[in-house]
């Protein structure tokens, strides 16, 4: 629970206990390196050095709620420069992962593609880019959805003509059950430690 200032006492601890590699920021010196190699802390509202200070600080409605979270791509420079060898991108992956398990969505759109990108996997064992696009863009309603259609339409038309995207529907891997088992798996562990 947060106070009048903002402040939450046991947001550190929270996210040392439930983020993926989240212990990880327990050695991190603040020196800043992970934030000036980021090729996008242009974009971010907070670069990771100042995520984890602001984590440190109680600052949970600022750290979920932030943009920077959704927007690491794993480019993995951080990384390699940290001196500390804190894994920052998988910690900021799993800060992203938590936001959303809690409700959090910074950027809509790419928590709805997330949400449907993981929706392929689980259907068919494979990614149908064709229709991973679509049910993405008309998520968030079918004006929206035509309008996002008409902005990408060179682009999915170089897609089909270079042969990346195909216009008949995927089929499903052999083993399907299998996998869903396994990620049904994963979830339920998911789901059981962060209940912890
Ligand atoms: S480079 Fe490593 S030690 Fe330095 S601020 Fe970033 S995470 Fe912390
Ligand atoms: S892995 Fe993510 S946080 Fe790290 S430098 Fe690349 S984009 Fe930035």
């Amino acid at each position: 629970m947060e106070n009048k200032m903002g402040y939450n006492a046991s947001f550190a601890e929270e996210v040392f206990r439930n983020v993926d590699s989240g212990d990880e920021i327990k050695m991190c010196m603040n020196c800043g390196v992970c934030a000036a190699s980021c090729p996008l802390r242009e974009h971010m509202d907070y670069p990771p050095r100042q995520i984890f200070s602001l984590i440190r600080a109680g600052k949970r409605e600022e750290v979920l709620g932030s943009q920077s979270i959704m927007l690491c791509t794993s480019c993995y420079t951080c990384v390699v420069k940290c001196p500390r060898s804190i894994p920052v991108m998988d910690v900021m992956h799993g800060l992203a992962h938590y936001a959303l398990k809690k409700g959090y969505t910074p950027r809509i759109e790419a928590a709805r593609f997330g949400k449907e990108f993981w929706n392929q996997v689980y259907r068919r064992g494979r990614v149908d880019e064709r229709d991973l696009a679509q049910r993405a863009y008309f998520a968030g309603g079918f004006w929206e959805g035509v309008k996002k259609i008409l902005e990408f339409a060179d682009v999915g038309i170089k897609l089909v003509l270079h042969r990346r995207m195909k216009l008949i529907p995927e089929k499903k891997i052999k083993g399907i059950s299998t996998l869903r088992k396994m990620l049904d798996k994963a979830e339920m562990l998911d789901k059981g430690r962060s209940v912890q």
